[in-house]
């Protein structure tokens, strides 16, 4: 793994992106925002699944009115996503949120965002420069790739940042296509000191969308390119976050909660070792603990794996032998599997 780049660290309400800190795992609300009882539900939810930055949307000035009334409710800091209009932009600063998130693509007019940045200085509000390869404003260069034309059209609106005295800045440059967006990040990651909002766009449904994510956000963040990930499902947003955390974990980045290890089963397996780990990972989502789990089928990796575990079963027929920390607690009986393993995990 790679050294992490050196970044500009920024606060976002209490939380520091850049600079070295943990990479922080956000998402974004897929309630309607002036619908502010809902949204707030949806945010408190993340919380718990342990999202650290929350952004939502902006549509209209009904949605910025809702703002101030989010804000009072819920924990994390609130990134408010403003596309089009910028007086949103301006409205959301007033209503308190936490940061912006402005898309080049559509807000581009420089006096336009002035307003915006004059407003965001006074009140320390960072903004995250979204550039997405859907969106590229008119101006960009056709005969560059797409990835070349998402960094100049990020680094034009930073230069434009600067120029105004605001270096409260964060970057993202998300395309659907992973070897686009690994380029465009590799890119940027040399030319700017600002720290990095990692993520593929309009990923799709969780089963691929996931997969293109960790293909897209790993070899980033293994390259020691990444500040803060968003992984965009079509899913609820939980999901997002639980995947964002799986990535950290698998990567060594962070811990959050325990890890499970699981065999895929086969021929050897003499209990159904896929429906057990599905509901010891149904149970482990609801513990914070940073252990590790092992369900394991039969004996030929089994012993290795549950031993290796702070926890671990390594099933045989009919009943399973119990690992605690490497060594052999008891035996069980297959009707107790599951309640036995998570009795020895809260108990840990
Ligand atoms: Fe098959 Fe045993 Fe390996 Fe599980 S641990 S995949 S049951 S050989």
């Amino acid at each position: 793994m790679n050294q992490r780049r050196v970044s500009k660290a920024i606060k976002i309400g209490k939380v520091t992106v850049g600079g070295g800190a943990p990479i922080v795992v956000q998402s974004m609300t897929k309630t309607d925002t002036r619908d502010v009882m809902s949204t707030i539900a949806q945010i408190k939810e993340l919380e718990d699944y342990g999202c650290e930055l929350v952004r939502v949307a902006v549509p209209d000035t009904k949605a910025a009115r809702a703002l101030s009334a989010i804000k009072m409710e819920i924990s994390i800091p609130l990134i408010a996503d403003i596309h089009f209009d910028y007086r949103l932009a301006l409205m959301a600063i007033s209503a308190g949120v936490d940061g912006l998130r402005l898309n080049p693509g559509n807000i581009s007019q420089p006096d336009k965002v002035t307003a915006i940045v004059h407003a965001a200085r006074e009140r320390n509000v960072p903004i995250r420069i979204g550039v997405n390869a859907g969106s590229l404003p008119k101006r960009a260069n056709p005969k560059m790739t797409t990835a070349q034309q998402m960094v100049a059209v990020a680094m034009e609106q930073i230069k434009l940042l600067e120029s105004l005295n605001f270096d409260l800045i964060k970057v993202s440059l998300k395309a659907f296509d992973v070897p686009t967006t690994i380029e465009a990040y590799r890119d940027i990651a040399q030319k700017m000191p600002y720290p990095l909002h990692i993520g593929i766009t309009e990923a799709g449904p969780p089963r691929s969308g996931i997969i293109r994510s960790v293909a897209g956000i790993s070899p980033l963040l293994y390259m020691g390119i990444g500040d803060t990930i968003r992984v965009s499902l079509s899913a609820h947003p939980r999901e997002e976050v639980i995947a964002a955390y799986e990535i950290l974990k698998s990567l060594d980045l962070r811990s959050h909660g325990p890890i499970l290890v699981s065999c895929p089963s086969c021929g050897r397996a003499e209990v159904d070792i896929i429906e057990l780990a599905q509901a010891v990972e149904e149970k482990l989502m609801k513990i914070d603990k940073p252990l590790k789990v092992a369900v394991m089928g039969c004996v030929v990796n089994g012993p290795g794996e549950a031993k290796d575990a702070d926890i671990g079963i390594a099933c045989g027929k009919g009943k399973a032998v119990l690992f605690k920390k490497g060594k052999k607690i008891r035996t069980i009986q297959e009707k107790d599997f599951l309640s036995v393993l998570m009795a020895e995990v809260e108990r840990f």
